[in-house]
């Protein structure tokens, strides 16, 4: 039996599950539990937060998961990626004040940036040789401008219009995202065919979409 790990409630949660289930693969699922054992193969599925899934799979505690890649990158376990899945696209991107003056990613150096993403945005920073102050919020990033928190913000975006409706303008794009299939490094024989039978389907399934 394999252990798939996926997001208990959220923005991955279904269509993580849809995609299970156009793989034919059938199970109940209640809000309540927290695991459940599909009924025609042999699969368990745990719902738990996306940032924990990461952790859980690299541990072995999880065989697989399915997260967003700006989570599994912001952790480090990018070598876990087996394939992108083409879902929940989104992106990392820099924003700040509708009204402030911006002409270039030189004009943070020396602000204050708050985001839940200090390991992607400080890559990008450095990156682009801009040192700036981070501060690590876990969430409601978007007000951190107008409350003096800081002078812009890193956050994900997809549509842009939770920017617009902050007050924010997007102004530079850190990091592009979507759903990876992530498995541990340490899988028996017997999970590493199960795996392959899996991903068989989602093949299928990703052609039968196109
Ligand atoms: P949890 O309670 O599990 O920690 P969360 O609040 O951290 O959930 P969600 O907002 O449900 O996470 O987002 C989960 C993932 O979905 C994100 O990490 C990202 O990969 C993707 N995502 C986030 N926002 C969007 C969006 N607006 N459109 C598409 N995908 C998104
Ligand atoms: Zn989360």
């Amino acid at each position: 039996m394999l252990r798939l790990a996926i997001q208990k409630s959220g923005r991955l949660s279904d269509d993580s599950l849809n995609l299970i289930r156009e793989c034919g693969i059938s199970f109940i699922s209640s809000s309540l539990k927290l695991k459940t054992e599909c009924t025609n193969f042999p699969l368990e599925i745990l719902f738990l937060r996306d940032d924990d899934i990461p952790g859980y799979v690299a541990d072995g505690v999880a065989d697989i998961g399915i997260v967003g890649e700006n989570v599994l990158v912001e952790e480090g376990k990018q070598s876990l990626t087996v394939e992108k899945l083409g879902f929940s696209k989104c992106r990392l991107s820099l924003a700040v004040p509708k009204s402030a003056e911006y002409n270039s990613i030189a004009d943070l150096n020396g602000k204050n940036i708050a985001t839940s993403y200090p390991n992607l945005l400080q890559a990008y920073l450095d990156e682009q040789g801009v040192q700036a102050n981070i501060h690590t919020i876990s969430g409601s990033v978007e007000i951190a401008p107008s409350i003096g928190l800081a002078e812009a913000i890193c956050d994900i975006v997809s549509s842009g219009s939770t920017l617009i409706s902050n007050g924010l303008k997007e102004v530079e794009r850190v990091f592009k995202s979507e759903a990876a299939l992530i498995a541990s490094e340490q899988l028996s024989d017997e999970k590493q065919q199960i795996l392959e039978k899996l991903l068989f389907r989602i093949h299928a399934v990703q052609r039968a979409r196109k």
